[in-house]
């Protein structure tokens, strides 16, 4: 994993096979079906990646040939939050990897008057004590996605618990949100080169959500 001197908390997943998945699917020519496609896909693989650090234990199994010490998660079950709507292509490649996770939901908007991002949907489950995984393609201004963390941390979720998977960041993004939370971890595939004045990341893939979904 790629590191960053001014970024700690900040890691870039360079596997070369979500490399090569993420410029077809930055491609304009990638098409909805494809971008949904490839978004799962690397999705999948960013969380292969990122849980190789998770805790083991053991349990006591019996093969059909002996019985046996089997190493298994210790906290089994995480909680994976797409921030709506581009998170939920991104969990869908989550769920594959851990299919007996719990998926909370965010909705998020920014205000047009205060610019300030303003909840319109939170549903999260009752304990909280797994870990969790925020996810949204787009780390663009980091506005929401430090909104969506204070919001996790105001319904008792450990901020040490709390990891954030995107897919493109954007450094202006990623400065602003650290400044908020900066012992949260940040998985994406590539940290790009700007925002733009329409605060759309540069190179960047366009919309997320409209790509995801076909919408303009
Ligand atoms: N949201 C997107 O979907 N794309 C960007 O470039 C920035 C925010």
């Amino acid at each position: 994993m790629k590191t960053y001197p001014e970024f700690p908390s900040f890691f870039c997943v360079d596997h070369p096979l979500i490399q090569h998945k993420l410029t077809q699917l930055r491609d304009e020519n990638c098409k909805s079906f494809g971008f949904r496609t490839l978004l799962r896909e690397i999705s999948l693989l960013i969380g292969y990646e990122i849980s190789r650090d998770l805790p083991l234990t053991t349990r006591r199994i019996r093969t059909p040939v002996a019985e046996m010490e089997a190493p298994t998660l210790a906290v089994p079950d995480p909680c994976i939050v797409p921030i709506l709507r581009a998170g939920l292509g991104m969990a869908e490649g989550l769920v594959d990897l851990m299919p007996t996770a719990q998926v909370g939901h965010i909705g998020v908007y920014r205000d047009h008057d205060t610019k300030k991002p303003v909840e319109y949907l939170v549903r999260l489950p009752k304990n909280v004590g797994q870990n969790f995984f925020v996810v949204d393609p787009m780390l663009a201004t980091g506005n929401s996605l430090a909104h969506v963390c204070d919001l996790l941390i105001a319904h008792r979720v450990d901020p040490e618990k709390i990891n954030v998977m995107a897919l493109v960041a954007a450094p202006e993004g990623v400065r602003q949100f650290v400044k908020h939370h900066p012992t949260i971890r940040i998985y994406c595939a590539s940290l790009d080169e700007k925002l733009n004045e329409h605060a759309y990341i540069v190179p960047g893939l366009g919309d997320a959500g409209d790509r995801l979904y076909g919408t303009q």
